[in-house]
């Protein structure tokens, strides 16, 4: 098969299992959008996935996406930041991405508002952000603690704090919530991280209703319908799309 039927068949395999997992939980396929991560990818087999129906992508590091970004601007797609950022790059991720997944704490979240705060005399407008969350504990470091979920009152107490000072900024626009699960044969696994997530989020839009908290990102290759079923709306599927990582 060529590469271009191989990418083009996954996606279509992909979308027809989002739209199962959508109907066994009484959602409607167009909440869920799919962000097929591109990361280690070429711009050329990134293009075969944009030819395909893909609107959005996610790359987890801003040097590799600014180049990406540059080869594909013709074809127009969302980029989302799905990885780590370091304070030092927060002007160019601000001026390049549509979506940060990844925000993980108050001073980033500060850093990013004053680059939109700068960008905004050249027309960007609020960047939309998610807070990433690290729920289990086992899937990485990263994001603001919650481990155990929201009967963790401490850690919720802080992460309630923190989310005010950053709802606050007016250049940031806090949509919701992004958590990676830890890796397992069984999606089911995943299952109570991407529960205590949604949960998080009801908790966060009780408390602080002045962001709309509308977003899930949550969900990769291994456990995408699972978290569909629990309310993603963001899904980041890389290997089911392009194959294994080299
Ligand atoms: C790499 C990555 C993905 C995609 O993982 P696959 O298993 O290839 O679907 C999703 N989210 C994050 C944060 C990633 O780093």
């Amino acid at each position: 098969m060529e590469p271009s039927q191989g990418i083009a068949h996954n996606i279509a395999a992909i979308r027809e299992r989002i739209a199962a997992a959508a109907a066994r939980a009484g959602r409607s396929p167009d909440e869920i959008t799919l962000i097929a991560v591109t990361k280690t990818h070429s711009a050329r087999r990134v293009d075969l996935a944009l030819a395909a129906g893909v609107t959005d992508c996610g790359e987890n590091r801003v040097q590799e996406a600014d180049e990406k970004i540059e080869l594909l601007r013709e074809a127009r797609a969302r980029w989302h930041l799905i990885g780590h950022l370091q304070r030092n790059k927060a002007k160019r991720a601000a001026a390049l991405f549509d979506m940060i997944h990844s925000l993980d704490s108050v001073k980033l979240a500060e850093a990013l508002n004053r680059h939109v705060e700068e960008n905004s005399l050249l027309g960007q407008r609020r960047l939309p952000v998610l807070l990433q969350v690290n729920v289990s504990g086992e899937a990485t470091k990263e994001g603001f603690d919650l481990i155990g979920g929201v009967t963790n009152q401490t850690a919720l107490v802080s992460l309630v704090e923190a989310a005010r000072q950053i709802v606050a900024l007016p250049q940031l626009d806090v949509q919701g919530l992004m958590t990676v699960a830890p890796y397992s044969d069984d999606p089911e696994d995943a299952r109570p991280v991407f529960r205590a997530l949604r949960e998080l989020r009801d908790e966060l839009a009780r408390q602080i209703p002045q962001a709309a908290w509308q977003h899930l990102s949550m969900g990769m290759t291994g456990d995408f319908e699972v978290a569909i079923e629990e309310g993603a709306t963001l899904v980041r599927v890389g290997r089911a799309i392009f194959g294994e990582r080299g």
